[in-house]
């Protein structure tokens, strides 16, 4: 059996997202955050404070960090060294995962085991040692209310996440409590920070000129450093929640995910843009060319990414991929347009995201043109699937003319975890006084 021609041309045109489009993206984002910033309820944005700015990058001495809100939890020890140095002493790392192969964290787990769960890697990435004094900074990569840098209440669970008792709750104190539990009395949780605020810190504790940081993994969100954050006297960095950005257009198989997935109308940029949906994008848009509609075979964005490696190094690529996941073989003629199809998919979500950064650079502008910058990027996405950099360069060139020489974006790697060290170190003075 072939696709049939003109369902495949209709689907391809449904994840295509023009030069107009992508401006307008861009110019509802940017419209967003000033109604964000102003506190106005019809702002898609969350624009949550941090209470941080950026790192001097003379910050020294030694650090936990807990780095949770991925696929993985990681804990590690670092050593500030100034100048923008550090070491990493230790490191813990395993995957989230209690039940069901698309279910990191069950519904039936609870806080308390959640919680224990994460004092046991602090435990050993200490070693047991429950004297020495630590103070530990945590990026919890979800949206949180805060009132200051250690107060965080989650607001809402995203990326399928579905453990009770924690939205509405105050994580650090579930955390505190459970390394008690643990006899790990000594490890001080001191900061809360999200994960973008976290790429940004460590980005711009080894770099200059870094403003912007964001998250292309599994889930998808952008914070910024606001010149301007509530008439404070310090710029401080804003956690966008960018994820959750509504003013898009929506297409049928966009529709179909949201009202399948745990919070439907939540997180639509998300959605369209994460890792943790691109394959199932991937899988409602192939069901439906092979005519198995409302079948899920199960195609996460690795499986995307290995259908699009380079075609001379995995000449067979897609078709084994699709077989082995449909049980169906492909056509010669039908091959290439999988590809297509899962090229299209992450070509839209690229261009979605870096429309929400030209839309960021804008506001910060304001009346005048954007400064030269690099915006600091972490996650498996943005490092691992192709196509990816070179589209985020060619949106930015359609949206800003010559002024995309002035930006780039840089992989801030492992941002997460150092930046949760250096916030754990700009608060370390609050901590001990
Ligand atoms: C969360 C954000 C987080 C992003 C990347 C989203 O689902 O709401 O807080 O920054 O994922 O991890
Ligand atoms: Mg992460």
């Amino acid at each position: 059996m072939a696709f049939d021609r003109r369902n495949f041309a209709d689907i391809i045109a449904q994840f295509t997202v023009d030069a107009e489009h992508l401006r307008e993206v861009a110019a509802d984002f940017r419209h967003d955050m000033r109604l964000g910033l102003a506190g106005s309820p019809d702002s898609s944005l969350r624009m949550l404070p941090s209470y941080l700015g950026l790192p001097t990058g003379e910050e020294r001495g030694d650090y936990l960090a807990l780095d949770f809100g991925g696929t993985n939890v990681r804990v590690l020890l670092y050593r500030l060294e100034g100048s923008g140095r550090y070491e990493v002493l230790s490191h813990v790392a395993k995957p989230l995962k209690v039940s069901g192969d698309y279910d990191y964290v069950g519904g039936e787990a609870t806080a308390e085991q959640l919680f224990d769960f994460l004092a046991g890697l602090v435990d050993e990435a200490v070693g047991g040692d429950q004297k020495t004094p630590y103070l530990l900074g945590h990026t919890f990569s979800f949206p949180s209310a805060q009132t200051n840098i250690n107060d965080a209440r989650l607001i809402i669970w995203t990326k399928e996440f579905a453990v009770q008792g924690v939205e509405g709750a105050v994580v650090n104190d579930l955390l505190k409590e459970a390394l008690v539990r643990r006899g790990l009395a000594n490890v001080t949780p001191n900061a809360v920070i999200n994960d973008t605020v976290a790429v940004l810190l460590s980005a711009a504790y080894i770099n200059g000129d870094t403003q912007i940081g964001a998250i292309y993994a599994t889930g998808h969100n952008t914070c910024y450093l606001e010149p301007y954050a509530g008439g404070a006297q310090q710029p401080m960095i804003l956690n966008m929640e960018s994820g959750g950005f509504q003013k898009l257009t929506p297409n049928r198989f966009d529709i179909a995910l949201d009202a399948a997935s745990e919070k439907p109308g939540e997180q639509r940029l998300e959605k369209m843009v994460g890792g943790r949906y691109m394959g199932t994008l991937f899988d409602m848009a192939l069901a439906e060319l092979l005519g198995e509609q409302g079948r899920l075979y199960g195609f996460t964005s690795v499986d995307i990414s290995r259908i699009l490696e380079d075609q001379s190094e995995c000449a067979d690529c897609a078709s084994g991929v699709v077989e082995m996941m449909t049980g169906r073989r492909l056509s010669e003629e039908d091959a290439p347009r999988v590809r297509e199809l899962a090229h299209a998919i992450v070509v839209r979500s690229v261009r979605l995201m870096t429309a929400t950064f030209a839309g960021t650079m804008w506001q910060v502008a304001g009346a005048g043109k954007i400064r030269r910058q690099h915006i600091a990027v972490d996650g498996s996405v943005y490092e691992k699937m192709p196509h990816v950099t070179e589209n985020i360069m060619r949106a930015f060139s359609e949206l800003l003319g010559e002024d995309a020489a002035l930006v780039d974006t840089l992989l801030a790697g492992g941002g997460s975890g150092l930046g949760a060290a250096l916030a754990a170190a700009m608060t370390a003075h609050e901590a001990q006084g």
